[in-house]
């Protein structure tokens, strides 16, 4: 058994309490591989930003918990070696039942997700609460994340085919019964690269698919029965054109792509969502450098002259994201 403190992490009370009242939101990037981490830990330090290393069931079992954990430990002294000290939380993502959630938490985890939002609400509210109890008893205090609401799409184990926003009248009980520190909800954000359907949006001059709005009138419904509580954003990537069209360019298929517009995003960023997740984003711009350089150089065999530039893309992203969407550059 390890406690996140042994390894340099930290929980979210603290960061979530300086993002509502400054008005941003924390990164949570999703990592399983070295280039991954690598590019977030440069982003964040360079642009001055604390961050939620997210780990999902999937990333655990492709890369190995003990792995994982060593690799969070390295990357608060790699931050420190590039010259800050930034706030580094490890974080579950979609933890689906309370045994993994208790493992993670015992094995160097400081903030987890237990997602029980495709239960009835009865049993969420009952699973939740075990998962707060167990973290919060922890001599080193745990956070949690619940959820309420459903969010389409596919984001590793986690699919559902529909969505259904989260209701504003639930929130208030379920965050008092629960006990959580944070809670996600569904405003109209999806998993994965394709978050709407073509005949749900719209279209730009250049053909471009324009995404139906987020619910900002729940978001404000929420915020007024639970004043000031950290709201979470799942399924937040913008699906970047410019990658896309990459990927396409070098014999990739990705059609009907369409995310959430950056500007949605940063909006969302300013009232109390204080912890925004984004993954796909990642997987874009790695999977069009990746193709690009294959493409441009089909002698290449050295994997880092293949992840490299895609490493670099990676960072360029991430301190984009932070200094124009989140808002969370220059708050360590
Ligand atoms: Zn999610």
């Amino acid at each position: 058994m390890v406690s996140y403190t042994e390894l340099g992490l930290v929980h979210t009370v603290d960061l979530f309490k300086k993002a509502v009242s400054g008005g941003y939101a924390l990164p949570a990037y999703n990592f399983n591989n070295l280039e991954q981490l690598q590019a977030i830990i440069q982003a964040c330090v360079e642009t001055k930003s604390p961050v939620i290393l997210q780990v999902s069931a999937g990333a655990r079992k492709y890369a190995n918990q003990n792995l994982l954990k060593n690799m969070a430990k390295g990357a608060v002294e790699y931050a420190n070696e590039l010259g800050c000290n930034i706030p580094i939380v490890l974080h579950l993502d979609h933890g689906d039942s309370f045994e993994l959630c208790k493992d993670c938490i015992e094995t160097g985890f400081s903030s987890v997700m237990i997602d029980g939002s495709h239960y009835s609400y009865e049993e969420n509210v009952a699973l939740t609460k075990k998962v707060v109890e167990f973290a919060h008893s922890r001599k080193d205090y745990v956070t949690v994340e619940g959820e309420l609401g459903v969010l389409a799409g596919v984001e590793d184990d986690v699919s559902s085919e529909h969505s259904h926003y989260t209701q504003p009248e639930e929130v208030e009980d379920f965050v008092k019964r629960t006990g959580v520190d944070s809670l996600a909800i569904s405003i109209g954000t999806s998993h994965g690269r394709t978050k709407f359907k073509p005949e749900q949006c719209t279209r730009d001059a250049n053909g471009l698919l324009i995404p139906p709005p987020l619910r900002f009138d729940i978001l404000e419904e929420i915020e007024k029965r639970i004043p000031g509580f950290p709201i979470v954003l799942h399924g937040s990537s913008s699906v970047p054109a410019e990658y896309v069209q990459l990927v396409e360019k070098y014999g990739g298929k990705l059609s009907d792509s369409v995310g959430i517009p950056e500007e949605q995003l940063r909006r969302a960023a300013k009232s109390a969502v204080c912890k925004i997740n984004i993954d796909s984003d990642g997987r874009l711009a790695m999977t069009a450098l990746i193709r690009k350089v294959l493409t441009e150089h089909p002698e290449e065999f050295d994997p880092r002259k293949i992840l490299g530039p895609a490493r670099d893309e990676l960072k360029k992203l991430y301190s984009h994201k932070n200094i124009n969407v989140l808002g969370s550059a220059n708050r360590v």
